[in-house]
């Protein structure tokens, strides 16, 4: 029995010890210290306070309840939407010693009894449930003979309409308050939203709720955008320097995925496909094999990710642009779950916007369509951006974010040439939309400067502008960068609607000469395969050759016992080893992620393995 459960076996004392909390860090989960907001999360629930924590992917909420689970005396309920995930969590606290359980409806009868005997007879610290499985009569009479400390509800956007995956079933979570009135409520989510905040509040019946918000900033994700020339090109590239390693393709179509999954194999590259149009059971196997380390890349339209976790998601590409900033930071941030270095490639070209904005104008609702007008705008803005790419993706969740350079971003790390005089085009423009009335989107104007002879500059006879061909020296690239400048800077205004440019106070200032416009000259073409420099995962130093020995021997303890590789060590774990060579036990109850259960189950193999 590990150490921790003797002295937490008596009910009521142990929520006085001070290191507590830190033993069972150490002891069970093998982590020397807790992550910003945990040790305080953990102790609002041991004080019995409703709690909100919101983390990002990655952030290390778990830890947050499971803790508390093993210190409290009694059992701590965890309602997730998600089989998988339950069983997942399940199979990774069994090989950490934790007494954890699931029930559903995919338990054979013998399994569902087992594990309601355990539940019933106080064996099991952690229990996982759907909310439709907790509302059974038969598991309402069961819990209701347990002594239910605290109710977690992970996943607990799924309340709320403003949220992305709306479950009906979570708004009968509140009822469990009468039930069970002595226990204390967790909602853990990873969305940040204000309005979700206050829905999950709301909806659950929450009492004077400590809130814990932590930073949205994924420290060890490394964002890159580069315009989208040659796609399949690029992206082969791209993964020349991931040789092995895991990583996720998002495309927009399902004709797109199937037709990047067959190339990269044609490639050599162990590729898999993920869409709605395969049949469950191709999906489930393909998903399967990819958390297994068996085929490392899933090419995928967002049907993929929800319920993945992961850890070792060495990379994420989107091939087309995603719907929104918010998606965008949902997909990628399934990369580096386990925090070791990980990149983010966008493949951006104008003509995927073009394709969603075809899409926006189907729609027929009015506030919909000002919406994802809105969402696509923000993200084509994200992708020409020149300055760090965190500020659009960390401030859309209301934190302000004032790094100067984050050293982790395409931008920061090859930051643009200096600005030029750009005021004299910037006039040309502006004077040109003024002559044209301010009716038309970019794309006539810049054909007016351009000295189209175009149909419709005629039908306006807009080749009587003074500007008229003005411009022609300059090529519709150029013009068109030059728009993106000046809306970055607020210098001139879009209707979101059809693109209508309009002036602005500061545009009139440009004009009158009050304010002078530096800016980017347009970039010299970018070859079809160019990625900055650190985009390849910032070399880790350690020993590649005892890393894939350790990770060979990881393989076959998993597939021995039919579970995924991470839940018998993580990535981080096995560099770890490599880079602190541990020779005795000792030692290696140092290493990241090695608890007592771990350090009992597999100290003997690894160190003969690390010391051969
Ligand atoms: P989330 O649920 O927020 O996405 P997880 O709980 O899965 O994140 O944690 C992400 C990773 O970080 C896991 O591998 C977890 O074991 C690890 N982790 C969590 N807390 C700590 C800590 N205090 N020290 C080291 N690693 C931690
Ligand atoms: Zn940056």
């Amino acid at each position: 029995m590990p150490s921790w459960r003797k002295s937490c076996g008596r009910i009521g004392q142990v929520i006085t010890v001070p290191d507590m909390k830190l033993n069972i860090l150490k002891s069970v989960f093998g982590y020397a210290s807790f992550r910003p907001l945990q040790e305080a999360c953990i102790q609002s629930i041991l004080d019995k306070q409703d709690t909100l924590l919101i983390m990002p992917t990655g952030g290390g909420k778990s830890i947050c309840y499971q803790v508390p689970a093993l210190i409290l005396p009694g059992l701590t309920v965890v309602v997730s939407p998600l089989i998988s995930l339950m069983k997942d969590q399940v199979s990774q606290l069994k090989g950490l010693g934790v007494e954890a359980e699931v029930l559903n409806s995919s338990l054979s009868w013998g399994e569902y009894d087992a594990n309601k005997a355990r539940i019933s007879s106080g064996i099991t610290k952690l229990l996982f449930c759907a909310p439709e499985t907790l509302f059974k009569p038969e598991m309402l009479e069961l819990l209701s003979s347990c002594r239910v400390e605290c109710i977690t509800i992970d996943e607990a956007h799924c309340i709320s309409e403003w949220g992305h995956d709306f479950r009906p079933e979570y708004r009968r979570l509140k009822d469990l308050r009468k039930q069970f009135p002595r226990a204390v409520f967790l909602a853990v989510t990873a969305t940040a939203t204000k309005q979700v905040r206050q829905d999950i509040i709301a909806n659950l019946g929450l009492n004077a709720p400590r809130e814990f918000i932590a930073s949205f900033n994924r420290d060890n994700l490394f964002y890159e955008v580069v315009p989208k020339t040659r796609p399949t090109d690029q992206t082969l590239a791209f993964l020349e320097r991931f040789k092995g390693q895991s990583g996720i393709i998002y495309c927009f179509s399902r004709k797109q995925v199937d037709s990047l999954a067959k190339e990269l194999n044609a490639f050599g590259y162990k590729a898999l496909p993920y869409h709605a149009g395969l049949s469950d059971l191709d999906r489930e196997q393909n998903q399967e094999l990819f958390i297994r380390d068996d085929v490392p890349i899933m090419v995928a339209t967002i049907a993929f990710g929800m319920g993945i976790h992961k850890p070792n998601v060495r990379f994420v590409i989107h091939f087309d642009l995603p719907k929104n900033i918010e998606s965008y930071y949902q997909e990628t941030g399934r990369a580096g779950r386990d925090g070791i270095p990980s990149t983010c490639l966008l493949l951006f070209s104008p003509a995927d916007g073009a394709k969603i904005r075809y899409f926006i104008d189907q729609k027929t609702d009015v506030t919909q369509k000002k919406m994802a007008l809105h969402h696509l705008n923000a993200i084509t803005s994200y992708a020409q951006s020149r300055t760090c790419r965190r500020v659009p993706l960390i401030t859309y969740f209301g934190e302000p974010y004032a790094i100067e350079n984050c050293g982790l971003c395409d931008n920061c790390v090859n930051p643009p040439e200096a600005t030029i005089d750009l005021h004299k085009e910037a006039v040309k423009f502006l004077q040109c939309m003024s002559e044209t009335d301010e009716r038309f989107g970019a794309m006539h104007v810049i054909n007016v400067l351009r000295g189209s002879e175009s149909e419709k500059v005629q039908s306006y006879n807009h080749q009587s502008c003074a500007t008229f061909a003005s411009g022609h020296d300059w090529s519709i690239k150029q013009w068109q960068d030059l728009v993106q400048q000046l809306l970055q800077h607020n210098l001139l205004a879009k209707e979101e609607e059809y693109g209508v440019l309009k002036l602005n106070r500061l545009s009139y200032e440009i004009l009158s000469g009050k304010r002078k416009f530096q800016g980017y000259a347009l970039p010299k073409e970018t070859p079809a395969v160019k990625f900055t420099k650190s985009s390849v995962v910032q070399s880790l130093e350690y020993d590649n050759a005892l890393f894939a020995k350790l990770r060979a021997k990881r393989k076959e303890l998993a597939d021995r016992d039919g579970i995924p590789p991470y839940i018998i060590f993580s990535d981080k774990s096995l560099i770890d080893m490599c880079q602190r060579r541990p020779r005795t036990k000792a030692e290696f109850a140092r290493v990241y992620g090695v608890g007592e259960q771990k350090l009992q189950k597999f100290g003997d193999l690894f160190l003969r393995l690390i010391n051969s």
